[in-house]
C-alpha cells in the first residue's frame, strides 16, 4: 500500500504546474518522505512531519492537484497505518515490495502461521 501511495504522489508531483509553492515544493518532500519509507531511511519523527505537510498542502495550494497530493498517503495511513509503521518504525516491508526490490517476509507473521 505504501509503494502505492508513493506512485500517486509522485504522479501528481509530475503533473504539478509549478505555479504556487506549496505543491510545487512540497508535492517533492512528500515523495523524498515516502521514497525514504521505502528504502529504509524513515524515522518515527517523519509521520508528524508527513502530518504538517499534508495541512500544509490541503490548505494553501491554490488549485485541487495541490490539495490532493497528500490524499493517497493519508487514506493508507487511515486504512493501513500498521503497514506504513512496519516500514518507518521496523524497517520491514510486510508485502516484501520494498526496499529497492529486496525481499523482505515478514517474520514474526510468518512463525506465528501454523505449520
Ligand atoms: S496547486 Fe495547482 S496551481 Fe499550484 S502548483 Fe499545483 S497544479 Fe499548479
Amino acid at each position: 500500500m505504501l509503494d502505492m501511495a508513493l506512485n500517486a504522489t509522485r504522479f501528481f508531483r509530475n503533473e504539478s504546474c509549478g505555479k504556487c509553492v506549496p505543491c510545487r515544493v512540497g508535492s517533492q518532500k512528500m515523495v523524498d518522505l515516502l521514497t525514504g519509507w521505502t528504502m529504509g531511511e524513515g524515522s518515527p519523527s517523519d509521520m508528524g512531519l508527513i502530518e504538517e505537510l499534508s495541512d500544509a498542502l490541503r490548505l494553501t495550494s491554490i488549485c485541487g492537484l495541490g490539495q490532493v497530493v497528500p490524499a493517497p498517503i493519508s487514506s493508507v495511513l487511515k486504512h493501513f497505518r500498521e503497514e506504513v509503521e512496519a516500514h518507518v518504525s521496523r524497517r520491514e516491508c510486510p508485502s516484501g515490495i520494498c526496499f529497492a526490490g529486496e525481499k523482505r517476509p515478514n517474520l514474526a507473521a510468518m512463525a506465528s502461521r501454523p505449520v
